[in-house]
């Protein structure tokens, strides 16, 4: 019999989402655990959640995914190498609040983590095609754009043009990283002016959008793309729906911010099941890949077979 107090706390399905996202940073997952899916409530052995690249067996709900779980599910096994892992962030604002200072918790999110920052960039290949890759870690700050984040982007966007490369990035965020105040709100111009010029030079930008993907990422650089494909059931939007129900003081449409709906109204080109995503990225990259092949060669600009100058 719960105490009358149980009754006047968060707890069980009432937590706040906060909480729920700190329940999943727990990456450490030890082998024989079993996972409530949060889409049929059915229990579900973490190995076999594994086999399954973290998709739900019973109603196909997707897990969330650490970005180097992503980029071995993605990328073709041994392609992989990460460009600038040393930039670390500062604190340019010299920034606390009541939890602490900013500084503080860059380190306990780096212990807990075991990552530098909330974005991995760098290049590999996916079927045989190469390609510039940069994923957000939702465990790292929410995979919140601060200087560094939106440093290494551009830098990513920079190499991806050098090598003549299609660039995909993988992007679930809770938006700017407010410790870092306006430098995180310049990344927006930052890296959307970066892949403008990528645009100049013939380079497509593939962007996926992964639950859940909000504020100024979703605002800038994420939905700057050529092709823009989402992940069945994910989450995109700018704000959050409960503050535009406060702001508009309407009720918003069922499935409001879902993939689904944003595929339906124009925002959003493709939705594409997780075991089917490597098929479709392979299939846009031999297309662009034979692009930037043609145009390459009207310009005598040497590719190579793997896509290097
Ligand atoms: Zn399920």
């Amino acid at each position: 019999m719960p105490a009358m107090r149980d009754f006047f706390q968060r707890r069980g399905k009432f937590r706040p989402e906060e909480q729920a996202d700190d329940d999943r940073a727990e990456h450490n997952i030890p082998e024989d655990l079993w996972i409530k899916c949060p889409g049929c409530s059915e229990l579900i052995y973490s190995r076999e959640l594994e086999r399954t690249d973290r998709v739900c067996p019973k109603c196909a709900y997707h897990f969330r995914l650490r970005a180097r779980q992503r980029i071995g599910q993605l990328l073709d096994p041994g392609s992989f190498t990460e460009w600038h892992a040393s930039i670390l962030t500062e604190d340019p604002l010299a920034f606390a609040d009541g939890s602490g200072s900013y500084e503080q918790k860059l380190e306990q999110t780096r212990t807990k983590s075991g990552e530098s920052e909330a974005l991995i960039v760098g290049r590999g290949s996916i079927e045989g095609q190469p390609v510039a890759i940069a994923v957000s870690d939702f465990e790292f700050l929410g995979a919140s754009m601060g200087s560094v984040f939106g440093e290494k982007l551009v830098r990513a966007i920079e190499l991806a043009e050098q090598h003549r490369e299609p660039l995909l990035t993988v992007s679930s965020s809770g938006g700017a990283r407010m410790h870092e105040g306006l430098f995180s709100l310049m990344q927006m111009a930052k890296t959307v002016s970066a892949l403008a010029q990528l645009g100049r030079a013939g380079m497509p930008h593939i962007a996926m959008l992964v639950d859940p993907c909000y504020g100024g990422v979703t605002a800038s650089y994420a939905t700057v793309a050529d092709v823009i494909v989402a992940e069945p059931g994910a989450l995109i939007g700018f704000a959050g729906p409960r503050v535009i129900e406060q702001i508009t003081r309407q009720k918003l449409p069922e499935g409001f911010q879902t993939a689904e709906f944003l595929l339906a109204h124009g925002m959003i080109d493709m939705i594409v099941p997780r075991v089917e995503l490597r098929d479709t990225l392979a299939t846009l990259l031999r297309h662009y890949g034979e692009q930037i092949q043609a145009a390459s060669a009207a310009r005598n600009v040497p590719v190579s077979s793997n896509g290097h100058v």
